[in-house]
């Protein structure tokens, strides 16, 4: 984890492993302190709030959740007493998604002879993630801590100052996608709306939605993107998010016409230039909802996350790539 100084008062705090759940957090060392996302588990969040430390003195006033995801909330309840923001629907949402008793089950089975033998018979993608989480992540004592203070389209805060804006642009990765732009510096950060040199995954939204949020961030301008998974960039990183998501939808749309499913196609269609992005089978999560479009269900459709992540092990071992996520 390495902290990074993005403009006058914006910092950023990154994941460099880059696979699921390494999420960057984002601190604006004016007005009380703006935290940005709070990490996947206590030991990453606390040496989160050690690297700003240095840059902030005490724990900062505010946090903002991008979104309902737990690698971007479960750190919240180290911020006690901080006013937690998130957009309308996020609390309502984590409840169901962001619950780490859920993936502490599947945790345990991952430990545990007889349910480990029953997982890797049914779900072995599941038993995969399971194992990668164990090695990065420890998910003892965290607790739930949902945003305190709920918004609608936009929220202003003012930091002696210095201006930060959160604008909903959900759903596109999830419901509840937030960005966080500061004019005055030049900077936004991103949340899930933009994955750098890792495979993006949306889960509830709409591929137009996502086209127009990041058009929306390319009109900001800004100099500097925080992204919420991958190193720091500027709006070639927006733009390159774009091209990703144009080439899968198009590329979804022809294999669904050709009578392909969801998992066939993640399993043909050329990756190009994206084969060096991290976890690359994670295409699938993509692939699927391009066909859930397709299939005119809708945007909030649940998913069987244990079959999904056997699809994208699928997808890795079909394509004799490394099973990652
Ligand atoms: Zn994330």
């Amino acid at each position: 984890m390495i902290l990074q100084h993005v403009s006058e008062s914006c910092f950023a705090v990154l994941n460099e492993k880059n696979r699921v759940c390494d999420a960057n957090s984002g601190l604006i060392n004016r007005g009380g302190g703006v935290v940005v996302d709070t990490q996947a588990d206590l030991p990453h969040a606390r040496r989160m709030i050690e690297l700003f430390g240095r840059v902030w003195p005490g724990m900062p006033k505010r946090v903002v959740n991008t979104h309902e995801d737990g690698d971007h909330v479960w750190g919240n309840q180290l911020f006690e007493g901080a006013e937690i923001i998130g957009h309308r629907t996020a609390a309502e949402r984590m409840r169901h998604v962001a619950d780490p008793t859920e993936l502490q089950k599947l945790l345990d089975a991952a430990d545990r002879f007889l349910p480990r033998c029953a997982l890797r018979a049914v779900h072995p993608g599941a038993l995969a993630i399971a194992r990668q989480l164990k090695e990065d992540y420890d998910l003892e004592g965290v607790r739930l801590v949902l945003p305190t203070t709920l918004f609608d389209e936009r929220h202003t805060l003012d930091l002696d100052g210095t201006e930060v804006h959160l604008i909903f642009v959900g759903p596109c990765h999830q419901a509840g996608d937030t960005i966080v732009h500061v004019p005055g510096e030049g900077v936004v950060f991103a949340g899930d709306v933009i994955f750098r040199q890792c495979t993006p995954n949306g889960w509830t939204g709409t591929y137009e939605r996502w086209f127009e949020t990041l058009d929306l961030i390319i009109s900001l301008d800004p100099e500097v993107i925080v992204p919420g998974h991958g190193p720091v960039c500027g709006i070639e990183g927006a733009m390159e998010m774009r091209a990703y998501l144009e080439y899968v939808r198009e590329e979804s749309e022809r294999c669904f016409e050709l009578g392909l499913t969801s998992l066939e196609a993640s399993k043909r269609i050329d990756l190009g230039p994206y084969a060096e992005w991290r976890a690359p089978a994670r295409l699938y999560a993509n692939v699927e909802r391009a066909y859930r479009e397709l299939r005119h269900e809708p945007a909030d459709a649940p998913w069987d996350m244990a079959k999904s992540f056997d699809a994208i092990y699928a997808v890795a071992r079909a394509r004799g790539i490394e099973v990652e996520f």
